[in-house]
């Protein structure tokens, strides 16, 4: 007999009529690309399909609401209105409090899903496949996945790494060096350098955690990007490198009452990162438009800007980054440390999800992992790595109930909040040809404020304005024209992830002060623009969508600006696990190792012990440096 198959979850056709007429009031016809259609609305459920079928009702509930709230409104059903009672409509969800919710969702996803199309990018004279070589098989022999092992399968190790990004590859290549024999657990898959093609929709479906779908909850909703695949974040990173800043040193020292983490004491560790990485400043034939008209205004207003610093030596400027280098380009871990690892022994399941620590007197003594058939393995080891990152990390921990007698399990996290400005200008910039960060403004890092490059390709940028219908396309039309620069903090906001119902949530209230610095980041980016010769400039406010000259600069100045105004994003979790001498009060002790079991130890984003202001690449990547020479002592 045929098993019974289970048909994919579908929208009704009202359904999807309803999504049309949203889709075609948001992003209308304009001069040079084409409006929603039918295809990008199949391609928007296509990719909530592919997240859950509960997120695909979630869909059809959104729509649903829009319609009653049109309904009630109007008297008439939303896809029976007129075009300019349909966006009269939408304008008027856009400043509702418990509307613009499903609606900003609806425009996010219409917004990438329409423009990550070959047809778009052919009419803006940009190439959409982003072709790149696969990678040679040199190191696949050691890797194998969590499907492939016999049924009992029982693995052993000196040391087992969870995870392959920025922590676990670095700790886990420095250990294979000793001479350890090292496993490396990592619950994505490795993917060959074709696989990484430029489009986003496929990146977040393949590459990011629950698809990019991780959010933050509280007084502002707010996307927390992390990778899910061989090399980790790295592997879907920008590529920026900076040092942790002396004086972020310093304070971690004094917090600690320990030098451990001392500028003197850390600088041979870096110095290794980045040599081992190949860090250099970017090109400037490759920093494209933007850092062009950048660095004009930052020149006029005699602040300090710069090419920042990179992992890219073999850099073309396909402009991708974070959608996965498609020339091998950047040395992420999967083609830096981890070949370099497996080269020296070490072996990789991918695949394969760290599941439960397994203790035996006290001592950390393996684990236990799933694979995505559901079965499960145990591996035995003299230590146990985790290095999940900042949000998978804590998890772990927290599912199982361990190493959490301080309550401080989750704790603690900082986020970098970021948000952008964009700018239209008189002259072609074709920053969609660029580095996505390459230039940086760092005149008021002083006060938690650093300016970083954003050029975003062309299927993400209508996610750049807080505009729809008509005047979105007349931007989106002119999008070879635009510049974009982002606004990170240093935040002083501290949230937490929890375990509730079997899933982990992350809630995040937004302090005033770091409301205040990035409205204030926000301002100086409006200032740069003006200063360049913008025509007109667009804050990511859908209260302030549009502004040009002095006087839109005052009015940003003057905007009240609440958490819930601003559109953010996070790039970097941090600081979950804390690292202390105090048990009562921290997860880890200076070595790593978590006070609550010897031989766990946490090498990864959790671990760091504040928001360092800088990208945070290299200060984890030090760290496990460090935190790599001390395992090895303890296990010789
Ligand atoms: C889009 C993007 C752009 C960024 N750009 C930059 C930049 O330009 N410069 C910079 O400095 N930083 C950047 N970052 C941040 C940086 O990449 C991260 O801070 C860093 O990689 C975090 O390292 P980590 O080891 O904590 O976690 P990750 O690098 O995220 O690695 C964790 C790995 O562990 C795996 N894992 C998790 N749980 C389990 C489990 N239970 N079992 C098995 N495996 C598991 C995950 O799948 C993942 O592969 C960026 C991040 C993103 C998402």
């Amino acid at each position: 007999m045929t098993p019974a198959v289970t048909p994919p979850p579908q929208l009704s056709t009202a359904q999807r009529t309803l999504l049309l007429e949203l889709a075609r009031t948001l992003l209308p016809e304009g001069g040079r690309l084409p409006g929603a259609s039918p295809a990008s609305v199949a391609r928007a459920e296509d990719f909530v399909r592919e997240i859950s079928g509960g997120a695909l009702r979630g869909l059809g509930l959104m729509t649903r609401l829009l319609d009653g709230a049109a309904l009630l409104r109007t008297g008439r059903r939303f896809p029976r209105l007129s075009p300019a009672r349909k966006t009269a409509l939408v304008e008027r969800w856009q400043h509702d409090p418990v509307l613009r919710w499903p609606l900003a969702a609806l425009s996010f996803l219409f917004k990438m899903t329409h423009f990550d199309d070959p047809g778009v990018y052919q009419r803006l004279g940009c190439q959409y496949v982003k072709g790149g070589p696969a990678t040679p098989a040199r190191w696949l022999g050691r890797v194998r996945r969590g499907a492939e092992l016999a049924a009992n399968e029982q693995l052993e190790c000196d040391v087992v790494v969870i995870g392959t990004g920025a922590g676990g590859a670095v700790v886990g290549k420095e250990l294979a060096e000793q001479g350890l024999a090292v496993l490396f657990v990592e619950e994505g898959e490795h993917h060959r350098r074709d696989a990484f093609r430029g489009s986003a929709v496929e990146a977040h479906r393949k590459f990011y955690r629950d698809k990019a779908g991780v959010v933050s909850l509280g007084n502002t909703v707010m996307p927390v990007l992390m990778g899910r695949l061989v090399g980790g974040s790295t592997a879907i990173n920008t590529g920026t490198c900076f040092r942790t800043p002396d004086r972020v040193l310093e304070r971690w020292c004094e917090g600690l009452a320990s030098d451990a983490l001392a500028p003197a004491q850390m600088q041979r560790h870096f110095e290794r990162v980045e040599q081992t990485l190949e860090v250099a400043p970017a090109p400037e034939r490759l920093l494209g438009g933007a850092a062009r008209v950048v660095a004009r205004g930052c020149d006029r207003l005699g602040w300090h800007h710069f090419a920042l610093r990179r992992n890219a030596p073999a850099c073309d400027g396909q402009g991708v980054c974070d959608f996965g280098c498609p020339s091998e380009a950047r040395r992420s871990m999967d083609v830096s440390y981890l070949p370099a690892a497996l080269g020296r022994g070490a072996l990789m399941v991918t695949g394969l999800r760290a599941t439960r620590i397994l203790s035996e007197g006290g001592r950390a003594v393996g684990l236990e992992a799933r694979g995505q058939d559901g079965r499960l393995f145990q591996v035995r080891a003299r230590a146990v790595v985790l290095a999940g990152g900042a949000v998978p990390t804590p998890a772990l921990l927290l599912e199982q109930g361990l190493c959490n007698g301080s309550g401080q399990v989750g704790r603690n996290l900082s986020l970098h909040p970021g948000t952008l400005m964009s700018a239209r200008f008189d002259e072609r910039l074709d920053s969609y040809n660029a580095i996505q960060q390459g230039q940086g403004c760092d005149q008021f890092q002083h006060q938690g404020i650093l300016l970083l490059g954003a050029n975003a390709p062309i299927s993400i940028a209508a996610n750049l304005f807080a505009l729809t219908g008509r005047a979105l396309m007349d931007v989106m039309d002119a999008y070879d024209q635009i510049a974009s620069f982002g606004v990170m903090i240093q935040d002083e906001t501290r949230g937490r992830v929890r375990r509730l119902g079997g899933r982990t949530t992350l809630s995040y209230w937004l302090e005033p002060t770091d409301v205040a610095r990035l409205h204030a980041g926000m301002v100086r980016i409006a200032e740069i623009f003006h200063a360049a010769g913008a025509r007109e400039m667009y804050p990511l406010l859908a209260r302030l969508p549009r502004i040009s000259g002095r006087q839109g600069i005052d009015a940003l100045r003057a905007l009240r600006v609440g958490a819930g105004d601003l559109r953010l994003t996070s790039f970097h979790p941090l600081g979950t696990c804390r690292m202390g001498r105090d048990p009562k009060r921290s997860v880890v002790d200076l070595d790593h190792q978590a006070h609550e079991l010897p031989g766990l130890f946490i090498v990864d984003g959790s671990t760091v012990p504040g928001p360092p202001g800088v990208n945070p690449q290299l200060t984890i990547m030090a760290m496990a440096t460090r935190a790599a020479e001390g395992i090895g002592r303890l296990l010789a």
